[in-house]
């Protein structure tokens, strides 16, 4: 099936964004590729994902079945360019995809899109040798990655992380530690930011880690309140030693690096927000056809049909912005794309929270309750307004982008 992928990509004439150039203007239809690519990553969610994701949420327990068999389809790494090893998919590609998992569970969305995040300033910055090694790894094998800024007194102040690496001969030695790192218990490696010196544009350096380095130990398992399946962990550096071969970019580059990933990254997270939001109006839907109040399904009290239509017209705007989101990407328009990635993760996280909310209204009691679909969607949303980048600082990077553009006059 990994080859249904790769045989799709190599198909292609032009970019595969959704929004296809066409001679009379553009078109909103997604082309026959994406379709099937679609249509492949919604089976799997349907018939892999969704009889499974209760009982993974129940347990806590890592789905490693449902990522290797997810690997095998080719619906994991799908940034990675083909001269790697990877299928080269373009974001478009990776936003439908990422809608369709996480419709079946965001939880197992989370940890392959943590896993593409932690690719991602490899794929931009790294060097040949180094891309060879560790993209071939998540390509050869089913594995992943993962990414390590935040620290216990650092998240939306990046500046201010203090784990250190000092230079010694041909090598690094890092200390420090990181906290809520996705995947931080299963990774086959990781990438860190680090602080190697005092200047604030040139002070952080960034590496990619062995998990197997002596002295690296991720921390205990977080029980947090959704999203149970995904691995959530604290890690520890103690006087680990990296080879300098290991810098991503060079020495004093390494805040612009980790920071350079989100216009690629959140466009996919705003997914997960369309995945989550999609899923909670069908089963509204569907229980408000069945459930009946004073004589009728409640799907006949306005009240109740209120709730599902203004769910239905958050979806497809959150589904808009985040095509746009990757559109920016695809047609590589020439400008950062940094606007429409803050715009579609903060739309999409926001509304995913209220449809999932309002999901559990329309189910009352049984909204509340662990045998119905409806509260798992209301703890696994929340996080979407917190990682890569809360709600409140996706709005401060909107506004920083707004004003940029309007103070020089450009549209
Ligand atoms: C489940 C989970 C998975 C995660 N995965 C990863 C991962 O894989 N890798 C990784 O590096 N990190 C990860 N994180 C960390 C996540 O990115 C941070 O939690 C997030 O950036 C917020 O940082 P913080 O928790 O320190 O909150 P703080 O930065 O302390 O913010 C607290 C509150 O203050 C608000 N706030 C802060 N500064 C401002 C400001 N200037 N203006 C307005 N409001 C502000 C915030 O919006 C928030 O509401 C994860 C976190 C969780 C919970």
């Amino acid at each position: 099936m990994r080859n249904l992928i790769k045989a799709l990509q190599i198909s292609r004439s032009f970019s595969t964004s959704l929004i296809t150039r066409q001679s009379n203007g553009f078109s909103l239809n997604l082309t026959s590729e994406q379709l099937e690519i679609r249509n492949l990553a919604r089976k799997f969610s349907r018939e892999e994902i969704i009889p499974k994701a209760a009982e993974y949420d129940r347990t806590g327990e890592y789905p490693w079945p449902i990522l290797q068999k997810a690997w095998d389809l080719g619906l994991t790494n799908t940034h990675i360019p083909t001269e790697y090893g990877g299928p080269g998919l373009t974001f478009m590609d990776d936003v439908i995809i990422a809608e369709e998992l996480s419709y079946g569970c965001a939880a197992c969305a989370t940890a392959i899109g943590a896993s593409q995040l932690a690719q991602t300033p490899l794929i931009l910055a790294g060097s040949d040798n180094l891309k060879r090694e560790y993209l071939g790894r998540l390509v050869a094998e089913p594995v992943v990655a993962a990414y390590c800024v935040t620290e216990p007194s650092a998240g939306s102040d990046v500046a201010s992380i203090k784990t250190k690496a000092v230079k010694k001969g041909d090598e690094y030695v890092l200390n420090g530690s990181k906290m809520w790192i996705t995947n931080g218990g299963v990774a086959n490696w990781y990438f860190v930011l680090t602080k190697t010196g005092d200047s604030a544009a040139n002070g952080f350096t960034a590496f990619i880690v062995d998990a197997d380095s002596p002295g690296l130990s991720p921390g205990k398992k977080e029980i947090n309140m959704g999203q149970r399946a995904s691995d959530t962990r604290a890690v520890f550096f103690e006087d680990v030693v990296v080879p300098a071969k290991n810098v991503i970019g060079k020495e004093g580059e390494g805040f612009k690096i980790a920071m350079g990933v989100f216009d690629r990254t959140r466009p996919p997270v705003a997914a997960i927000g369309v995945g989550i939001a999609q899923r909670a109006l069908d089963e509204a839907t569907k229980y408000s056809l069945e459930r009946k109040t004073f004589g009728e399904v409640i799907a006949k009290h306005q009240a109740v049909q209120f709730m599902i239509a203004e769910m239905a017209i958050n979806v497809e705007a959150a589904r808009l912005l985040t095509y746009k989101g990757a559109f920016e990407l695809d047609i590589g328009s020439g400008r950062r794309s940094t606007y429409f990635a803050s715009i579609s993760k903060a739309f999409a996280a926001d509304f995913a929270n209220k449809a999932a909310s309002d999901c559990v209204q329309i189910f009352g009691g049984n909204g509340y309750n662990t045998e119905y679909p409806a509260e798992k969607l209301m703890r696994d949303a929340k996080i979407l307004q917190i990682y890569e980048g809360t709600s409140q600082i996706q709005r401060l990077i909107i506004a920083r982008e707004l004003l940029k553009r309007a103070a020089s006059g450009d549209k």
